[in-house]
């Protein structure tokens, strides 16, 4: 889908196979040189029909592997592991909703099959691998595109989902680590829309890959992206075609990691802060 560049700043991998034998790539966006700098994880498309969703992700590769000083910064502060299409054999196929084994593969996350769901098998694998090194993602975004909701919006895992000591209470407010990013967002995307996100965990989506990153990895900051076939009722692109206002959302989310990394770690990348005055 894009090209990412083997240059200073990224590298690529390609280790697994779908269930038709197609490379699942797994692009590493990153500095050459090894610290302990977080991992962001970024997935799309494990829902074929959800083109939106690549257009959301080439915007967000585009952004980080660019010279704009807001992802140089970015480059410095975080790796990013971004796995850009998650069910390349139902795209091929031109299925809507599922894999080739005819399941929906966001409800394969709890125990995912090596044979029938390969792609998500091996990106747990993934994260568990991270997690056992003690290096599970600080931030998990999963892009998606819905078929009705306008504008762009997050879901998080709610106030139940929030890890708390055994035995306590939940005392029904909203985790403020939910919402930080949603509203770093709201500052920077003008497609983002702060009322349209909502934090919970239904059973229903209990096996979506952001529940089951929190509840069973620990990942805090655990997301569904929602992306839009059905445009925008506010700012700057109610009226703009949805492919350039796509790719623009794309890179407003990435800036708003920026954004958002500032204000709950003031001063830690002066690289970053001098970047954010370009915003
Ligand atoms: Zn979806």
């Amino acid at each position: 889908m894009v090209a990412v560049q083997t240059d200073l700043h990224s590298s690529k991998s390609s280790r697994s196979t779908t269930a038709q034998t197609r490379p699942f790539s797994t692009a590493v966006v990153r500095r050459l040189w090894r610290n302990k700098r977080p991992y962001v994880v970024l997935t799309a498309r494990v829902h074929p029909g959800e083109s939106n969703a690549s257009w959301m992700m080439k915007g967000s590769l585009e952004f980080l592997c660019s010279e704009d000083p807001v992802a140089e910064a970015l480059r410095e502060v975080y790796i990013f592991k971004i796995l850009p299409m998650l069910n390349p054999d139902g795209v091929v196929n031109g299925f809507s909703r599922c894999g080739l084994s005819g399941e929906d593969l966001n409800r394969q996350w709890k125990k995912p099959d090596p044979v029938l769901s390969p792609t998500i098998f091996h990106a747990k694998g993934l994260l568990y691998f991270l997690g056992s090194v003690g290096r599970s993602p600080l931030v998990f975004c999963d892009y998606h595109g819905h078929s009705r909701k306008k504008n762009v919006f997050l879901y998080g895992c709610g106030v139940e989902e929030t890890p708390r000591p055994p035995g306590s209470a939940i005392d029904g407010k909203e985790d403020p680590e939910d919402c930080t990013i949603a509203k770093a967002l709201e500052r920077l995307a003008p497609a983002f829309s702060l009322s349209g996100c909502r934090h919970a965990a239904e059973k229903w989506r209990e096996s979506t890959a952001r529940v089951v990153l929190r509840r069973e990895m620990g990942v805090r900051r655990s997301y569904t992206m929602e992306s839009t076939y059905n445009g925008c009722n506010q700012g700057i692109y109610k009226v703009c075609c949805w492919r350039s206002e796509a790719l623009q959302r794309g890179r407003c989310c990435c800036s708003s990691l920026a954004y958002w990394h500032h204000w709950v770690h003031p001063g830690v990348s002066r690289h970053l802060s001098d970047s954010l005055l370009l915003l």
